[in-house]
C-alpha cells in the first residue's frame, strides 16, 4: 500500500515537472541568438561587409550599406 502511494507521488511530481522542464528546454532554444551580423554589399564598390561594420547612410528606399566613408560619399 506504502509503495502505491510513492508511486503515485512519483508519477504527479512527474505531471507537474515534464511541462515545466520543457518550457525550459524551448527558452532555451529561443536564447539562442540568431545571426544578425549578416552581409551587406556595399553597392559602390561591390564589397560585401558585416552590417555591425558598415557605414549606413538614408537612402530613399531605406539604409544603404558601404564599406567606408569614401564610398558612402561616393554613392551618388
Ligand atoms: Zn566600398
Amino acid at each position: 500500500m506504502r509503495a502505491i502511494q510513492l508511486l503515485a507521488w512519483i508519477v504527479a511530481l512527474g505531471m507537474f515537472l515534464l511541462p515545466w522542464l520543457r518550457r525550459r528546454a524551448l527558452s532555451n532554444d529561443r536564447a539562442v541568438p540568431p545571426p544578425t551580423d549578416e552581409l551587406v554589399k556595399d553597392p559602390v564598390c561591390q564589397t560585401y561587409v558585416a552590417r555591425s561594420r558598415a557605414v549606413s547612410r538614408q537612402g530613399p528606399e531605406g539604409p544603404r550599406y558601404f564599406c567606408s566613408d569614401a564610398c558612402a560619399r561616393r554613392d551618388a
